[in-house]
């Protein structure tokens, strides 16, 4: 008794002294697909409970069969070995710790139940746990096995083994006391693991929600797609995460984040014989066995999922919608996807599905508010802020710009003559003229009901009055009919232009305005810059 006492101080020295976090010792002889640290930290107490009731088991087994060692051995898939797991002992050179699953007697349970020898011989097997020497008379394992074993791979599997000095042969009775401590173990632990998987699923979810909550607060596009990449990150490893959003026969990546160059970022790939393509016409995640089937590409014209072994095609649809887009998850490791991974990642994927749809809604609302209706060009407000962004940008590196304010001549005679609606088409016109001569940088602007402004940036006089006249010119050129009669349009436009005109914005407002009122009295159908004016 006083040995077996000091070997399970031993025991549990071993444990104190393994380095912190949880170690194999404090957790469950199983493997939670890496998930230990989602474990609350209440829960923990079924590790050690579990423990507890182990070494109780092993030491009646071992009081009942009078037995010098009882060891349970428990397979772990991250070493690859067999490790100690608990024992009860009267032997103070037990040796605890890991060996390779094959090692002596040990590997003789490949492919059977279990092995009993009585008595055992010096010739026989070495038992792993124990230094070469050690005499032994009899010795019993049994395999306990949770749930399948992988072929040739290291499963969720352990070993119990027993010895004794006596070289009796193990009675019936001693045998079945043997089997029905296996069982107990195998009962024990699997309760004790549902009971973890519960916690670490409502975990995972806890997780996973927490991260959708991020995604109300961000409503730009490009914060759903990061929120999104978080969620998902907490239920499955990636390497790679990529959004592809649909247009009619193609798709095209709008985020990717991963080791992947940035090159396949905003461009357009066909749906055809693509896995992407499958998915978006069979509304279902692909492939179903969640490793590259090597048939159809991921991605049509695109050889970067190639090197990656899981990869997950996710739609996102809302209901019964067309898919507007679909998830690519993707592991260069094989297999890299848990098996109850799907409906979680269903479940974000209808999330995203939906923060996508109201995150466009939400940009196309932005996008409203700063455009005119009627010319789809930027309207007043957004004119504003432009004009103000360009001039403290002007300011700051000491560059210039201008301002071309132009305005359609005698106008009310067009509404007039013709009409309202015809006015519009008119204005629409003009427009779109506006928007031919303008660089990307430069911004086009309704500002009133038949008013325009132009914002050239780095531009001075001479490039403004250029850009005026090609506009003037263009009007003029128009060939405009209402109901078979041609509509002369023409317009008159006014030139500022800063620093030269002046430093201050308001004043280069007015002198626009007031370079447009000459044009106006000028005679109409003429650019005006108001530094050319006498
Ligand atoms: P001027 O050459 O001096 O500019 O003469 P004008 O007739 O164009 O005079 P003014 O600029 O004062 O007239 C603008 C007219 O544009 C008045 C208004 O009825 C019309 N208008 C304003 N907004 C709209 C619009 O959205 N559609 C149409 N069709 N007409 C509009
Ligand atoms: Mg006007
Ligand atoms: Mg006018």
């Amino acid at each position: 008794m006083a040995n077996w006492f000091s070997n399970l101080t031993k025991m549990r020295q071993h444990r104190s002294t393994q380095a912190g976090g949880i170690s194999s010792f404090d957790t469950l002889p199983f493997q939670l697909e890496d998930k230990s640290d989602l474990i609350s930290s209440d829960r923990l107490h079924v590790v050690q409970q579990f423990r507890n009731s182990v070494e109780n088991q092993l030491e009646i087994l071992r009081l009942s069969l009078n037995a010098t060692s009882v060891v349970l051995l428990w397979a772990c898939t991250i070493t690859g070995k067999i490790s100690t797991y608990a024992f009860s002992s009267q032997c103070a050179e037990l040796i605890i710790g890991s060996f390779p699953v094959g090692t002596g007697i040990v590997g003789a349970l490949k492919g059977c139940n279990d092995v009993v020898l009585a008595p055992y011989r010096s010739s026989s097997p070495a038992i792993p746990y124990y230094p070469d020497d050690t005499p032994v008379g009899g010795f019993m394992a049994q395999n306990i096995v949770c749930g399948e074993v992988d072929k040739g791979k290291i499963g969720d599997f352990g070993i119990i083994c027993v010895d004794r000095s006596s070289t009796a042969e193990w009675t019936p009775v001693e045998r079945t006391l043997m089997s029905v401590t296996a069982e107990q173990i195998l009962q024990n632990l699997i309760l004790s693991r549902d009971l973890l998987f519960t916690d670490v699923e409502r975990r995972v979810f806890q997780l996973v929600f927490e991260g959708l909550r991020t995604l109300n607060s961000a409503l730009d596009i490009q914060s759903v797609y990061t929120a999104a990449r978080k969620a998902l990150g907490l239920v499955v490893k990636a390497d790679l995460f990529a959004v592809s959003l649909i247009h009619a026969d193609e798709h095209e990546i709008f985020y990717l984040d991963g080791d992947c160059p940035d090159l396949v970022l905003n461009r357009k790939y066909p749906l055809a014989d693509s896995v992407v393509g499958q998915v978006v016409k069979y509304r279902r995640m692909l492939p179903e066995r969640y490793s590259r089937s090597g048939r159809a590409p991921i991605v049509n014209g695109l050889r970067l999922f190639d090197s990656y072994n899981s990869v997950m095609v996710v739609p996102l649809s809302l209901d019964d919608t067309p898919v507007t887009g679909v998830l690519i998850i993707a592991s260069r490791a094989e297999n890299q996807f848990p098996r109850d991974a799907p409906k979680m990642i269903e479940l974000i994927a209808a999330q995203v599905a939906i923060k996508i749809e109201l995150a466009h809604s939400h940009e196309q609302i932005q996008q409203m508010a700063i455009t005119d209706p009627l010319t789809g060009i930027a309207n007043r407000r957004a004119f504003r802020r432009g004009f103000a962004a360009m001039y403290e940008r002007a300011r700051r590196r000491h560059g210039s710009f201008s301002l071309i304010i132009c305005d359609i001549d005698l106008f009310k005679r067009i509404n007039d003559g013709y009409g309202h609606p015809f006015g519009d088409q008119v204005i629409q016109q003009v427009a779109s003229l506006l928007k031919e001569v303008v660089r990307s940088g430069d911004l086009s602007a309704r500002i009133g009901g038949e008013e325009f402004s132009i914002l050239l940036e780095d531009t001075g006089l001479s490039g403004a009055m250029d850009v005026a006249e090609r506009l003037r010119r263009k009007v003029e050129q128009l060939q405009l009919h209402c109901q078979g009669e041609p509509v002369p349009v023409t317009i008159s436009l006014g030139v500022s232009v800063f620093p030269q005109d002046s430093d201050d914005q308001d004043k280069l407002f007015n002198y626009a305005d007031q370079a447009l009122y000459r044009a106006k009295k000028g005679g109409r159908n003429q650019s005006v810059g108001w530094g050319n004016a006498d």
